[in-house]
């Protein structure tokens, strides 16, 4: 049968736009920032600390960082500290040549990688509630995100009858299945909402933006031809083979039992390994990835059609310059704007006030607010 399909066209302006931070997802078991170097130096996780990657930048940062069970050092500084070296080409001796200290980096972004992917609990959910609202609004609305977490992504409860999601970003799950289809398993077919999709029951379809500026655990990145894989509900990474693996059914002689051996996981057009797509909190931040800067101009776009910004969660890291330039650039002076954060000290409405003149604070957590009516009637438009 042959389904009609629609064309998905998005308003001019966008009613609500919310900008999460990490502590959006704290809720739901994602880790904060502070506590990933923490967690990967302690020897606490056993897969870590036995892990070739793990010994690795363990080392690396008590030689240059004196880490000790009393303090641990930011991330931003660990790897504001490797950033400054590379791009200054400067070597630390004969055992770490530059392309070694790429190495550590590398290493040290799957640590964390395989950190929060480890710690998030599919199926709870403050996300759920929140895309409930969703549902019952005008549902012309978009999300911005500095997390790399997908529990937004999987909590998505709209498709297909009310929502799809828009990542902004073309990806190789939208490309001719006839061609990859051996490779893409079928799991990972996604319609792209750019193109007409198809109509189911008559109902009233919105397309929803959700630009995730520093990349995403599900997204594997090809170098090579550059473009993007979506796994959902596959975020993890195999810190033994430094890399993603998937997952081959090979039929025995019992259909019942099939053998299952783990494969690299490379990208289907040129058989390169795929990448990790996240970009780490750095005091030297350089945006190189092509990927991640079409985002940046997507998220200012989608920002300055907004009548309203709601901050969820978001605690203005001093090493988020380049948030904090597209924020002040692209919010309308006239948009009303909203914090909901369950601590708001004076460097946060510091942070605040530099975007807009009126900033209406809610010192609560997320949960607290999705249950808070007269906070809900102004950030939900019917
Ligand atoms: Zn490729």
């Amino acid at each position: 049968m042959n389904a009609k399909h629609l064309f998905l066209k998005y308003k001019p302006e966008r009613d609500v736009v919310f900008f999460f931070g990490a502590g959006a997802s704290y809720a739901d078991g994602a880790p904060l920032q502070q506590d990933l170097l923490p967690y990967i130096l302690s020897g606490q996780d056993k897969t870590i600390a036995e892990s070739g990657l793990g010994a690795e930048v363990v080392e690396f940062v008590r030689e240059y960082f004196g880490a000790g069970e009393l303090y641990y050092p930011s991330l931003e500084s660990v790897f504001g500290f490797i950033d400054y070296l590379i791009s200054h080409r400067e070597s630390l001796g004969k055992d770490l040549s530059v392309a070694k200290i790429q190495g550590v980096r590398e290493s040290l972004v799957k640590l964390i990688h395989y950190t929060i992917a480890r710690h998030c609990k599919s199926g709870t959910s403050v996300y759920g509630k929140f895309w409930n609202n969703v549902r019952l609004s005008s549902r012309n609305v978009g999300v911005v995100t500095t997390n790399y977490d997908s529990l937004l992504d999987e909590a998505f409860s709209l498709f297909p009858d009310a929502g799809y999601i828009d990542y902004c970003l073309h990806l190789m799950n939208y490309d001719q299945y006839e061609t990859y289809h051996r490779e893409i398993d079928p799991f990972n077919w996604w319609i792209n909402p750019r193109e007409p999709v198809p109509e189911w029951g008559g109902s009233v379809v919105s397309p929803i933006k959700i630009i995730k500026l520093h990349g995403s655990l599900d997204w594997k990145y090809c170098g090579c031809c550059a473009q993007v894989l979506l796994t959902p509900w596959n975020s993890e990474i195999d810190l033994d083979r430094r890399g993603f693996i998937r997952y081959e059914y090979y039929e025995g002689p019992d259909p019942h039992s099939p053998d299952i051996q783990p494969v690299e996981f490379t990208c289907p057009i040129d058989g390169v390994r795929f990448d990790t797509l996240i970009v780490p909190p750095s005091h030297v931040k350089e945006i190189t990835n092509p990927v991640i800067s079409s985002l940046r101009s997507e998220a200012a776009r989608e920002l300055r059609c907004a009548n309203t910004v709601v901050f969820v969660g978001y605690s203005f890291p001093d090493a988020d310059v380049h948030i904090r330039l597209l924020l002040k650039k692209n919010i309308k002076p006239s948009a009303k704007v909203i914090v909901i954060d369950p601590v708001i000290d004076d460097r946060k409405r510091l942070g605040y006030s530099t975007i807009n003149d009126d900033v209406e604070f809610y010192e609560e957590a997320f949960s607290d607010a999705l249950e808070n009516e007269v906070l809900l009637a102004k950030i939900f438009p019917a």
